[in-house]
This record gives C-alpha cells, structure tokens and sequence, in this order.
C-alpha cells in the first residue's frame, strides 16, 4: 500500500500517519520528494482496510501496489534510484558507472597495476574476488581474508573503491570490513539467508542475476535485500543460460529497459560474464549502454593468458583503455557520460 501525503504536510501529520500504519503491525518507509512525500507500507496489507486511512489529516490518496516486490518497485520511490558508493562514486547518476578489475584477486603487484591502469582509463571502482565460487573444488578458490587485505591496500594507494563478492552469511562482516560494495555472485541470487544478511549491513550491494532467474525472482532477491533496511542495492544482468553454446551466457539486452520499467534501482551489465569472450565485450558494452545501463562491470587482467580464473573474458589493460574510448559514442547518444581518466587522484602520484 502507497500513501500519497498532501503536497503541504507537516512533519507531524508525518509522525502521525506513521505511527497510526505502525499501530497496525506494518512497516512504513519515507520517501521525499520535491512535492509530495510517499509512505510505502509494508506488511499484511488486510490489515489496512479498517483503518480509514483517507480521514487522517495529511492524506491525499491510497494505493494499493498489486506488485510482489515493494520496495523494489517505483510506486516506492521519487525517481530513479542513485546509489553512493564511499566517497567519489556513485551509480545511477548521468555518468556511466565503470566497475573493472581481475576475475579474483591473484596478487598485490598485479592488482596494483590493474588499478592504477585501469583508473588511468577511467574506471570509478575496483573490482577482484578473494572469495570465489568455483565450479570445481579443485580449481582456485580465491586468497579469502588476504586478498581483501590486498584490496584495501591498493583502495588507499589508489582511492578507487572496491567490488567484491561475498559467498556465505558467515563472511558478510569480514568482507564488509572491507569493501565499498558487496558482491552477490550469479550462483547465490537466491540463498535468502545471505540476501537478509548483507541487507543487515549498509554497504551497497551489487546483485548479480542468478543465471537462470527470472525478472521478477531476480527483484524478488533484491526486495529480500531491501527489506532489511539496505536500500543500496545494484542490480546486474551478467547473461542467462540458455540452449546456445556458442557464448558462455546469453546477455538478456531486454533486461535492461524491463527492469528500469519495473524499479528504481540502477541496473548495470557485466558483459565479460555474459559472452565469455574477449571479443564480444566491446560489442556487449556498446549494446548494454544503448540500451540503457547505468554502468558496466568489466574483468581486466595484465596478462589474461595466466589468470587464474576467466581468463578467455578479460580484457588487458591496452584493451580496457581501448573500451573506454570506444564506449563514448555510445554513452553519448544514450545521454550519458563516461569519466576521464582519474587525473588529481593518489594514483597519479603512486
Ligand atoms: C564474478 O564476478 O567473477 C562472478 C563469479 O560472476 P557471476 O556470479 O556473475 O558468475
Ligand atoms: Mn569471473
């Protein structure tokens, strides 16, 4: 249920709505905007009906939101949602939002050269797993607590901030001692105890969609998120299996305007994971961007042919720099800005 506030309510008119939802056992959430406040209602929406909700001084209209997800959806907010991620980034804003970096964390010396190189070519954050789900138990498996060490040392040489995923409600307070924003991996879209947990906490959260999820399963995961308190969530269509072969996943490109349809959170697109292939993440990026993303999340390692982990998708540092060129025109015609490089930050003087 949508409460539309008068445009000339007082603050305690405010109070008072709330307090007389929250009598009734439901949740309420405050979203302003220029003109008219919205209280979204979250709960058992049967208890609503006999409250009269019309008659309280400051009400102008009920809604009913016939949607699953709430929070999620746009009847509970004032426009498109903008997420801050630490101090100088943000996604959702006019300018394209660039996560890149390596698949997992390998090292401290080539994940400072990939920061440095790939914050000279524009990127706003870091990217690199320490925890990472493998489909083999015998294949890497990330440096785990060490490698988030080696992300925040190269954040504090750098002042990019860092991405990074997060396996298991076990781990969501390490890693969020670290991190900027905490990655939920394709794989665990739907392990709720882990979206509840990282809802729990206020760092962003990137949501990647799991790879055979539907749209609305994949907002249902972001409303688990959501629900706790964490509002900062991104979501991100990183490909979804289908019968094709010939591409690791099948970027699903109507996603994009689907999902900014259906809520207010900033959707981004990793075409690395979508296609598998180094060729196709430049053609990926170009159709993500017109068709709408807010950013792109990108693997970029210095020397792909060694990479312990998807090497075939990652970019080398050259061809980073050559995407983020390659990208303007697009970003251009979608009405959006791509970042120069990080001149005047500590990466400049590293
Ligand atoms: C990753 O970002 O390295 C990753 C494992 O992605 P996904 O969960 O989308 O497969
Ligand atoms: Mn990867």
């Amino acid at each position: 249920m949508i409460i539309v506030t008068r445009p000339n309510v007082t603050d305690a008119e405010l109070d008072n709505i709330r307090e007389r939802i929250e009598t009734l056992g439901m949740r309420t959430h405050l979203s302003r905007g220029e003109h008219r406040t919205i209280i979204g209602c979250i709960g058992d929406e049967t208890l609503l009906h006999e409250a009269a909700l019309l008659s309280i001084a400051g009400v102008e209209s009920v809604h009913p939101v016939l949607k699953p997800y709430k929070l999620a959806s746009h009847e509970f907010s004032n426009g498109p949602s903008i997420v801050r991620v630490g101090d100088s980034a943000e996604v959702g804003g006019r300018a394209l939002a660039i996560i890149a970096g390596p698949c997992s964390v390998e090292g401290r010396d080539m994940l400072r050269e990939t920061a440095r190189s790939v914050a000279a070519s524009g990127a706003g954050m870091l990217r690199g797993g320490a925890f990472k789900p493998r489909s083999s138990p015998y294949a890497f498996q990330g440096l785990g607590e060490a490698g988030l060490k080696m992300l925040a040392e190269v954040r504090a040489e750098t002042g990019l901030p860092i991405v990074t995923e997060v396996m298991d409600t076990r781990q969501v307070e390490m890693v969020a001692e670290y991190a900027d924003v905490l990655q939920i991996g394709a794989r665990n879209m739907q392990n709720f105890s882990l979206l509840s947990e990282v809802g729990r906490v206020q760092r962003p959260v990137l949501l990647k969609r799991g790879m055979s999820a539907t749209i609305k399963e994949f907002l249902m995961a972001a409303e688990y998120v959501m629900a706790q308190g964490n509002r900062d969530v991104i979501l991100c269509e990183r490909g979804i299996r289908t019968y094709e072969t010939a591409t690791r996943n099948t970027l699903d490109i109507a996603a994009i305007p689907v999902l900014k349809a259906e809520t207010h959170l900033p959707v981004m697109v990793d075409p690395s994971h979508a296609g598998g292939r180094v060729d196709l993440v430049a053609p990926l990026s170009f159709a993500a961007i017109a068709a709408g993303a807010d950013g792109l999340v990108v693997e970029v390692h210095p020397t792909p042919e060694t990479a312990l982990s998807d090497g075939d998708q990652s970019l080398t540092l050259q061809n980073f720099e050559k995407l983020m060129r390659q990208i303007r025109p697009f970003a251009e015609a979608a009405g959006r800005t791509v970042a120069g490089p990080r001149t005047g930050l500590r990466v400049e003087a590293a």
